[in-house]
């Protein structure tokens, strides 16, 4: 592809945490004062064309040193290794990341480990569209179906979906891409939006947000559940009132319940029209999620955003445990393993909804639904990827919303590249921001390392 060789030099990690938790941001029945955090990767060359692949996981706050740190551990298998190939085959590295039988032991592919697997192959996604001059949802959407089957590990998963298989949806996948590709840089991909309905946020404050989604375009909100019945039934009835009877409103418990209670609460939340319930409970527990499907219907169930793997988003499917699939770009093992899942998906045809928000998560995951949207499973139809207003200021090519849409990126990259200032403020402790921070708060700064 690119004339210039080179090798990677070096794999730079930071520390970047945003003071969030101080005005309710992001603020849930689970999580209720997160510091939105990214454990941040640079992966730097000798190469002539002078490109950085970037790439990040997302953490809230507390732990993200040790996220770095799990980076850090799998660095070696990265500085040396020619560009040309890293970029020409991230699945072969992929591979070796998982492979690594001491660090498997942290895992096997869950949690930390596997997060900062997520991070690296994600920055070699980035490196690997700059180099080719494209968004990483072009570079996926041409891409030979055969070459992006060779890109996604079956291990644990070939009994729900084989490489042919894989292979005869990628087929059918470019069949009308071109025209789809015209109309997604056109209209954009529907999005939704989660500012109006953060758990800390005041009756005013949600009505306020709720009815400006609306002016915004949006045709769906999502709100917080899941602390306080009473509260959840007054404040949906707060934002059904401000939106109106004709907008999709999904609600979210975080993980809060139990079956029972997610049952109970699911139905007492009924009368408000709720689209979807997501994380009712466990995100492990494949067959809790089957029982309250069952139980709540005609609500839907939808989980996806702490599913560590493909392997348990393929029970999911298996048990017919869930109506709508929530990818997240950074919380399983990167590009290459949400490929498995985005085929698993289409495979059970169940629509994928991605999570975001966060630091930068909008910026990754909407590049993964307009691939699935052009090259494989050809549809918006009842998908939505969730947007959140935050943050997004610190990202070179931040996304652009507008009429409830995320317009196609047009920059080459997986849009992850973090401004150097922002960097330069936020990265914890020493970074400007946190520096002047815990000069004021001596107390604190032990405690927080
Ligand atoms: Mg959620």
């Amino acid at each position: 592809m690119s004339p210039t060789p080179g090798r990677v030099t070096a794999v730079d990690t930071y520390d970047i945490r945003f003071p969030t938790s101080r005005e309710l941001d992001g603020s849930d029945a689970m999580n209720p004062d997160p510091d939105y955090s990214a454990a941040y990767v640079v992966l730097r060359t000798d190469a002539e064309d002078g490109l950085e692949g970037h790439g990040f996981t997302f953490t809230i706050g507390r732990g993200n040193e040790v996220q770095v740190a799990a980076i850090d551990s799998i660095a070696h298998h990265v500085v040396g290794r020619s560009v040309d190939e890293l970029c020409g085959d991230p699945g072969t590295l992929n591979r070796d990341l998982i492979g690594d039988s001491q660090l498997r032991w942290l895992g096997p592919e869950k949690g930390v480990m596997h997060m900062a697997i997520g991070a690296v192959v994600n920055a070699v996604w980035d490196l690997a569209a700059k180099r080719a001059r494209t968004p990483l949802w072009k570079l996926l959407a041409d891409a030979e179906p055969e070459w992006l089957v060779s890109q996604v590990d079956f291990r644990y998963i070939a009994d729900a979906l084989t490489p042919e298989e894989a292979l005869t949806l990628l087929r059918g996948g470019r069949v009308g891409a071109g025209a789809r590709e015209d109309r997604l840089r056109e209209h954009g991909f529907p999005g939704y939006t989660t500012s109006p309905g953060w758990l800390g946020y005041s009756d005013e404050k949600l009505t306020r947000l709720a009815r400006q989604a609306v002016a915004d375009g949006f045709t769906q909100i999502k709100l917080k559940v899941g602390a306080d019945l009473d509260d959840d039934v007054r404040r949906c009835r707060t934002a059904r009132a401000a939106i109106g009877p004709g907008i999709r409103m999904a609600i979210d418990a975080n993980q809060r319940w139990n079956v029972d209670e997610a049952v109970r609460w699911t139905r007492a939340l009924a009368e408000f029209d709720p689209y979807w319930v997501e994380e009712p409970t466990s995100p492990d527990d494949v067959l809790a999620h089957a029982t309250i499907r069952d139980a709540v219907a005609p609500v839907k169930v939808a989980t996806g955003e702490h599913v560590q793997n493909r392997i348990v988003f393929k029970q999911l499917l298996q048990a017919g445990a869930i109506d709508i699939l929530q990818i997240d770009a950074a919380r399983v093992g990167g590009v290459n393993e949400n490929l498995a899942i985005l085929l698993l998906a289409a495979r059970f045809g169940v629509p994928v909804c991605p999570h975001a928000g966060g630091v930068g998560l909008c910026e990754l995951v909407q590049h993964l639904s307009m691939f699935d949207y052009v090259a494989l499973s050809g549809t918006t139809e009842n998908r939505v990827i969730e947007y959140v207003d935050h943050l997004h200021e610190h990202f070179i090519d931040p996304v652009v919303v507008r009429e409830g849409h995320y317009l196609a990126p047009a920059a080459p990259g997986f849009s992850a590249t973090m401004r150097p200032e922002s960097i330069a403020e936020f990265t914890y402790p020493d970074g400007s921001f946190w520096a002047a921070d815990l000069a004021h708060q001596p107390h604190e700064k032990g405690a927080a390392a």
